[in-house]
């Protein structure tokens, strides 16, 4: 029952508050959050919800169907319990410095404690102005609500670590947005994504104080995120300081590194890893001009903001996500002192990197180990291989695994060896014949590598399938879902919420979903270039 959700909201309780209670734009000094309400608006309508986020916080089916569903879910009733604030972080946006942030279109209604004692924290995006929100409205629209919606969830169903997301409702009031901010304003449908994580902080959150100099509310944020979010790494009665302090960083600095090699894995970019983009749980945060590869393609970032120097593309990401952690590094040291311990730390972030990217592609390539005298290489010729002709990567991985182990290499031809994978290229008449050897000679040592091991070849093909995914969230799909939904049709966003939540099953009934980009789609808004307007 919504109404009977337990409330244990820890972060308003024990951290300090803004003392201005009006809601209007500002600096928020020696405080981490300000008291905000949503906005109310005229008719809330649910689009879609997840319902393993809803039954994880003990919601029936009748629960989402019910009126105050759609009322708690979209900001209209606060429920007992609910003490909704924003919160107050900063951040480097493109490697400057942008000083204060904080959730400018987030509210948080506070901290359920479910059945099995977990802690989720609700937070809706899009209900309306904080104290944070600058220049801007505090509101979403239905576009960028669908893409925040289905690709939390397909990333959870992936088993990227990530922010969930509860429901998608929309408001019944219209948003002016310029798209492509060419002075083409436009009116879009509002909406409200209800987002659910453990935790909502982000590296901003903590450079927020340090930058201020506020070192003793600095110091309370790092204790509390520990005890909060980070209690086993606590030993018992372990007191906080500088040793615990180092063993945390450290953890972040881990769980990042893994975050991003699932992204790796499964080629999603996120487009904006500003660090008040960037959650202190490891967990992917802030889809907003995110896009997944089709064709493999190290230098390709979906977001038209950052065309020009393409600092987010996917093959960069894994620096990124150090330099960011090289900025909370930095703001966390008035804590430390030195520096020693934190580049240590930060190590820990490209060792734990470089292990499990080789571990990933073994995984992808179906070997049981990765071998660093022999697989390094093979790596690097086969990436070469696809990013130099259009190359679907999700569809080339799948088709990989069809390569027998038993195979005797010397029995085909160029041509029967490329078959299987053919699928994956774009434009075949792009195939050079040099290529196609070359292509080819790659496939004999890859069939020869996996002769090294005794592997059965179903056990491979298991392995292979389980982090290859045959269904990703393509952009152009969920172009397709917000096109049909702009026009009062919810039916495909509910469909790719189905598909999406077996990724690496067959489900040969939606094979339509794993396609690759129709040509339509190459050069259109949305499905090969989106801007942070949203
Ligand atoms: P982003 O890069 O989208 O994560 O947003 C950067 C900052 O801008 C954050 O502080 C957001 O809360 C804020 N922001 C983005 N869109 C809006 C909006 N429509 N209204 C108010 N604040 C916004
Ligand atoms: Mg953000």
């Amino acid at each position: 029952m919504i109404g009977q959700l337990i409330f244990d909201n820890r972060f308003v309780q024990e951290l300090p508050a803004d003392s201005e209670a009006e809601n209007y734009r500002r600096q928020v000094m020696q405080a981490c959050y300000s008291f905000v309400s949503p906005t109310k608006v005229s008719s809330p309508t649910v689009v879609a919800y997840s319902t393993e986020m809803a039954d994880t916080l003990g919601f029936t089916e009748q629960d989402c169907q019910s009126g105050q569903f759609a009322k708690v879910f979209v900001g209209n009733e606060v429920l007992e319990g609910m003490q909704p604030y924003a919160m107050c972080y900063g951040g480097h946006q493109f490697g400057h410095w942008a000083g204060q942030l904080g959730d400018g279109r987030a509210i948080n209604l506070g901290e359920v404690v479910n059945a099995e004692k977990q802690r989720w924290a609700l937070q809706l995006k899009g209900a309306g102005p904080t104290p944070y929100s600058r220049t801007a409205d505090g509101l979403a629209v239905l576009r960028s609500s669908v893409r925040e919606f289905l690709c939390s969830e397909a990333m959870y169903h992936l088993g990227v670590p990530t922010t969930r997301a509860l429901s998608l409702i929309l408001t019944g009031e219209e948003v002016v947005r310029d798209m492509f901010y060419d002075g083409r304003p436009k009116a879009e449908l509002g909406a409200v994504v209800c987002r659910v994580a453990p935790s909502f902080i982000r590296f901003g959150s903590f450079q927020i104080f340090s930058s201020r100099g506020e070192v003793d509310l600095l110091r309370k944020f790092v204790d509390y995120t520990i005890r909060t979010d980070f209690a086993y790494l606590l030993k018992q009665s372990e007191p906080l300081g500088k040793e615990v302090y180092i063993k945390w960083f450290e953890q972040v600095c881990k769980l990042t590194a893994e975050m991003i090699v699932h992204w790796q894995r499964v080629g999603f970019v996120h487009g904006v890893m500003n660090t008040d983009n960037m959650s202190i749980m490891g967990l992917t945060i802030d889809y907003g001009p995110y896009g997944w590869l089709d064709d493999y393609n190290p230098d390709w970032t979906p977001n038209t903001t950052d065309a020009g120097e393409r600092r987010y593309r996917y093959g960069q990401q894994p620096q990124m996500a150090l330099w960011n952690l090289v900025q909370l590094a930095n703001a966390i040291y008035p804590l430390i002192g030195e520096a020693e311990p934190l580049q240590q730390a930060l190590n820990v972030y490209n060792h734990t990197f470089d292990k499990g990217w080789n571990r990933m592609m073994a995984n992808k390539l179906g070997f049981k180990e990765f071998n660093l005298d022999t697989d390094t290489e093979l790596c690097q010729e086969l990436l070469a291989l696809l990013a130099e002709v259009e190359t679907d990567m999700t569809i080339f991985y799948r088709k990989l695994a069809v390569f027998e182990v038993e195979s005797v290499v010397g029995c085909f031809t160029d041509e029967q060896l490329l078959e299987p994978i053919s699928e994956a290229w774009y434009r075949l008449d792009a195939l050079t014949e040099d290529y196609k050897v070359r292509f080819a000679v790659w496939i004999r040592k890859y069939i020869l590598r996996l002769q090294n091991e005794a592997v059965l070849q179903v056990d491979k093909v298991k392995q292979m399938n389980r982090v290859n995914p045959k269904y990703v969230l393509r952009n152009y799909l969920a172009q397709l879902a917000i096109d049909k939904a702009e026009q009062g049709d919810f039916s495909m966003i509910n469909e790719l919420l189905e598909v999406m939540r077996n990724p690496y099953d067959e489900q040969l009934e939606h094979a339509q979903y794993a396609v690759k980009r129709p040509e339509w789609a190459r050069h259109k808004a949305g499905c090969s270039k989106l801007s942070c307007s949203s």
